[in-house]
């Protein structure tokens, strides 16, 4: 099955806020020189700035465009 020919409402609900609420599955790296810092690995968002939340990752950030790929 494709992402293109899933119903637009089982996309809503299967993105529902539960869900997403706490997505820390992103690769990450340490910050250069910030010892208890760390960053998406992909977008280099910091963790602290991303807070779990997948839309905080950049719009073009390859982590989140997997996940939302994905139709779980
Ligand atoms: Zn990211």
């Amino acid at each position: 099955m494709t992402i293109k020919n899933a119903p637009e409402t089982k996309f809503f609900y299967s993105r529902s806020p539960y869900k997403e609420a706490f997505d820390i599955e992103f690769p990450q790296e340490p910050l250069e020189g910030e010892m208890y810092k760390y960053r998406c690995k992909y977008c280099k968002v910091l963790t602290t700035d991303i807070n779990g939340r997948l839309e905080n990752h950049k719009a073009d950030c390859v982590y989140r465009l997997l996940r939302e790929a994905q139709p779980v």
